[in-house]
């Protein structure tokens, strides 16, 4: 059996599946975790969506998204985890733990960094999302599509390939994307629920931001930085935020992109993104995180300035 027959007979057989992905969750995250719910209920199971983290505000028009919860309930106990989109199991937050007891765990992922951490485990770097994993492990599987599945499946696959630009868009991807559409995803809603909903606070705060991007490694290297302080005026949470690097990103002329994004005094989350062959997963690596090739990311202890010297200094070493 191929490791994705066996994620399909597991699912088959558990009459009840908790579905789970990464804490700080995206489009990906929240799309594969809500699509895989839904359809396996359609099917007859009983099921629940979860993460640990809020949702950010672009997916609140996602269907079925009333539905997650950040907590799992004691009772009744899940016979069955389905993880989408994580590459180790610490990164669900801690949400699973004790509850995993006599659950069957499955894993389905596309981060080469995965740790195999499940009962069973289909993992598939090339793709481009945990969305097109589940869009593939529901037609073979032959679980049911309904336009909702299709709507967070898309939502997805649209997130992970930055609307079709990026490196891991293939033709398979835009295959399934054409077979959600089919199946009643329409991109125009999709694309403006997950664009069209930026606050005032949001763009002001973006707009101090960009004042503030630095420039080094002779012009290969573009950094921004977000202050809790600058946020706190802003009265905006870390979570919106994400999308910011994408500026220093599309600099013309720069290979590394950085965000250091200020948690606490002593802790700041680290967005790294970088074009063809520079591995930045490999660099949040380094500093104890992870991800994919042109996207990734890590938590560093201490103040931001002290990151700041560290991430750039091995940034600007990578780059040669
Ligand atoms: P982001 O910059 O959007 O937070 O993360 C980009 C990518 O890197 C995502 O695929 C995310 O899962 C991964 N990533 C971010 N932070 C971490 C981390 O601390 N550990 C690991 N293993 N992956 C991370
Ligand atoms: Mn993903």
């Amino acid at each position: 059996m191929s490791d994705l027959e066996q994620v399909i007979a597991a699912l088959r057989a558990a009459p009840s599946v908790a579905v789970v992905a990464h804490m700080n969750p995206e489009g990906d995250a929240i799309g594969s975790t809500l699509a895989a719910a839904l359809s396996l209920r359609d099917a007859g199971k009983s099921t629940g969506a979860f993460n640990v983290d809020p949702v950010p505000p672009g997916l609140q028009h996602l269907p079925g998204i009333s539905e997650l919860r950040r907590e799992l309930p004691r009772d009744p106990a899940f016979a069955c985890f389905l993880v989408v989109d994580t590459s180790d199991l610490d990164r669900t937050g801690g949400l699973i733990g004790a509850h995993r007891r006599d659950a069957v765990v499955l894993n389905v992922d596309h981060h080469s960094g995965n740790t195999r951490f499940g009962d069973a485990n289909w993992v598939e770097p090339t793709a481009s999302s945990a969305g097109e994993m589940v869009f593939r492990l529901l037609r073979e599987g032959g679980f049911p599509l309904s336009k909702a599945v299709a709507a967070n499946l898309y939502a997805a696959i649209l997130t992970d390939t930055g609307g079709f630009q990026y490196g891991n868009t293939t033709a398979e991807s835009l295959w399934a994307a054409a077979a959600l559409v089919e199946a009643g995803a329409m991109p125009e809603e999709i694309g403006q629920g997950l664009r069209a909903h930026r606050t005032l606070g949001e763009w002001r705060l973006l707009g101090e931001v960009l004042a503030g991007l630095q420039v080094g490694g002779g012009g290969r290297l573009a950094w921004i930085e977000v202050s809790s302080a600058a946020r706190q005026r802003a009265g905006v949470g870390l979570e919106v935020t994400e999308d910011f690097i994408e500026y220093p990103r599309n600099l013309a002329g720069v290979k590394i992109a950085v965000a250091f994004k200020e948690v606490s005094a002593d802790e700041v989350r680290v967005s790294l993104r970088s074009h063809g062959a520079v591995d930045v997963a490999g660099l949040a690596k380094v500093f104890g995180g992870g991800g994919h090739r042109n996207a990734a990311g890590c938590t560093v202890r201490g103040g931001i300035e002290e990151a700041k010297a560290r991430l750039l200094e091995a940034a600007e070493a990578l780059l040669g």
